[in-house]
């Protein structure tokens, strides 16, 4: 097994207005030209990318996910995913908020990635694509389709087809020909992600969801299909059960929650160390790491941006988010 690269990004964000009002001072530094984050006194961590509280969507869209996109286009499987405790900025970062309103030069990733998708598709003129969208939420070990919330969850399947491409059945797959329109798919998919939450009182942040594209290309001068697929992942809270207060139905649900992300750091983990020879990577372990079977390892690239906030007030959960992120480079 070849060592597979996962590249890790921290993005640490602002301070929020009521972290300014509770006075607490800030207890970590990002110091970008070395990657290297600095927590309290002496606690350094090096990542392939630091991106500081001042730094836009768009720089860190260029700098780390945009190659990403070229790999997709030349039929590689990626997969990106924010990881981070509730607030640290991973769903402003993947640019799933509902109703967005975010200034320009602030947009998320997936907005960049749709505008640069349609981008590469106009370049490559000699070939014929086919794009297509789903747009998935996984609470509870449960799947439930964004694109359309009467589908119920034990009607959704995660299946494996005989080359070994993770496939998707009773989800629905849009089929869209603009940049807009698929736009409006992620759209649609943040609004039904906000409406199921609101009906059952929870907040998305206990939840999991994984956008993705899937291209077919036909070159039809080289007589060539390629499949690929990009998924963005938002993946739910990192912060531990304790320290939110929960107790019954609601602990079982972050004992769950937390099993979708502990099943995803061992594989990351087995992934970076292939020297260990023949050594299992437990994809079946969960939901998550079943879907994203084929875009994590192999010929697949795949990104972890870690958010964290800038302070001291959770300066438990950012060594925890800057330790997990360390185990998967
Ligand atoms: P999470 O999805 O990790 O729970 P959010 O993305 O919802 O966190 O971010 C929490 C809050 O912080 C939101 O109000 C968001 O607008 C703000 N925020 C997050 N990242 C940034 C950033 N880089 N710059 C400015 N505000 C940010
Ligand atoms: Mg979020």
């Amino acid at each position: 097994m070849e060592k597979v690269k996962v590249k890790v990004a921290v993005r640490m964000r602002p301070l929020l207005s009521k972290e300014v009002q509770l006075n607490r001072p800030v207890c970590v530094q990002a110091l970008p030209n070395t990657a290297q984050v600095v927590l309290g006194q002496e606690r350094t961590f090096t990542f392939d990318y630091v991106f500081g509280p001042k730094t836009k969507a768009d720089e860190v869209y260029t700098s780390c996910v945009k190659p990403l996109v070229s790999s997709l286009l030349n039929g590689h499987n990626v997969t990106v995913f924010t990881y981070g405790k509730t607030g640290s900025g991973k769903t402003f970062t993947i640019g799933g908020g509902h109703g967005d309103s975010t200034p320009e030069g602030d947009r998320g990733i997936i907005p960049h990635v749709v505008q640069d998708i349609f981008q590469g598709i106009a370049e490559k003129y000699h070939s014929d694509f086919k794009v297509k969208a789903s747009y998935i939420e996984i609470y509870k070990e449960k799947l439930r389709d964004l694109l359309n919330l009467e589908t119920q969850s034990k009607n959704i399947h995660i299946r494996e087809d005989d080359k070994g491409n993770t496939v998707l059945v009773g989800a629905r797959e849009n089929t869209v020909d603009t940049a807009d329109e698929l736009l409006g798919v992620l759209e649609a998919g943040n609004t039904a992600r906000h409406i199921a939450a609101t009906q059952v009182n929870e907040t998305s942040s206990r939840s999991h969801t994984i956008f993705t594209v899937a291209l077919t290309q036909r070159d039809s001068e080289a007589n060539l299909t390629l499949f690929s697929k990009l998924n963005v992942v938002d993946l739910a809270g990192s912060e531990r059960v304790a320290q939110t207060g929960n107790k019954g139905q609601l602990l079982k649900e972050s004992a769950q929650i937390n099993s979708g992300l502990l099943a995803l750091g061992n594989v990351l983990r087995a992934l970076s160390q292939p020297h260990r020879r023949g050594q299992y990577v437990p994809y079946r372990s969960s939901k998550i790491t079943r879907l994203l079977r084929d875009s994590l390892g192999g010929n697949s690239q795949t990104l972890m941006i870690t958010c964290i906030s800038p302070s001291s007030s959770s300066l438990h959960e950012t060594l925890r988010s800057l330790q997990f992120a360390s185990c998967a480079r």
